[in-house]
C-alpha cells in the first residue's frame, strides 16, 4: 500500500461557507486526509474567534472525523506543513482576481519550504461566495441561507444579535 496522502487546506474561515465545504468534499476524492488549518492571527480582527471558527468546521465535518481534521496554526504555513509532515497545500480559486495573491503565496511557500499548492476552481454557484460577503449580508440582517449551512447562519445571527444589544 502507498503512503497516505494528506493535504492542508489553510484559511481564515471567518466563517466557513459552502465554498469551503465544496473544496473539502472534492479534495476527499483525491486525498486520504485533509487538515483544515485555521489561521490564528492576533494582529487581525475577526468576527469569530479561532475556537468558534474551528468548532463550526468540526460540526460540519463531524461525520468524516477520520479524514477531516481541524487544527489552528499561527506563523508560517510552511512550518505548520513541516510539523504535520505534509508538502501539499490546497487552495480554492474563484476568479482571476484571486490569482495574483495566490500565485505570490504559492511561489513563496514553494521557495521557503518546498511545499506545493494545488488549486481547485470554485464551483460556478460558489464563485461569488466569500466569508466577507457573508459577514456583510448577515450584519445587515439579510439571508445567507444559500451561502452557508444552517448552523453557521445560526451562529451569525447569534453574533449580530449580541452586537445590537
Ligand atoms: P484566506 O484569508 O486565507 O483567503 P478564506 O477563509 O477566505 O481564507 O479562504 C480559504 C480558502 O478557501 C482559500 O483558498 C479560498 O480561495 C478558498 N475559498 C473561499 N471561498 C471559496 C469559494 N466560494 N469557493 C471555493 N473556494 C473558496
Amino acid at each position: 500500500m502507498g503512503k497516505a496522502l494528506t493535504a492542508i487546506f489553510p484559511g481564515s474561515f471567518d466563517p466557513m461557507t459552502n465554498g469551503h465545504i465544496d473544496i473539502v468534499g472534492r479534495c476527499l476524492s483525491t486525498f486520504d486526509k485533509i487538515i483544515i488549518a485555521v489561521l490564528s492571527n492576533p494582529g487581525k480582527t475577526t468576527l469569530f474567534t479561532v475556537e468558534e471558527r474551528m468548532s463550526l468546521l468540526q460540526k460540519e465535518f463531524s461525520a468524516q472525523k477520520e479524514r477531516v481534521e481541524v487544527r489552528s496554526f499561527s506563523g508560517l504555513l510552511v512550518d505548520f506543513a513541516n510539523e504535520v509532515k505534509t508538502s501539499v497545500i490546497i487552495r480554492g480559486l474563484r476568479a482571476i482576481s484571486d490569482f495574483d495573491y495566490e500565485a505570490q503565496m504559492a511561489l513563496m511557500n514553494r521557495s521557503l519550504g518546498g511545499v506545493d499548492t494545488f488549486f481547485l476552481m470554485a464551483r460556478e454557484e460558489n464563485s461569488y461566495v466569500s466569508s466577507s460577503i457573508v459577514r456583510q449580508v448577515a450584519a445587515l440582517g439579510g439571508s445567507v441561507s444559500r451561502l452557508v449551512p444552517a448552523h453557521v447562519e445560526q451562529a451569525l445571527k447569534g453574533k449580530f444579535a449580541q452586537a445590537s444589544k
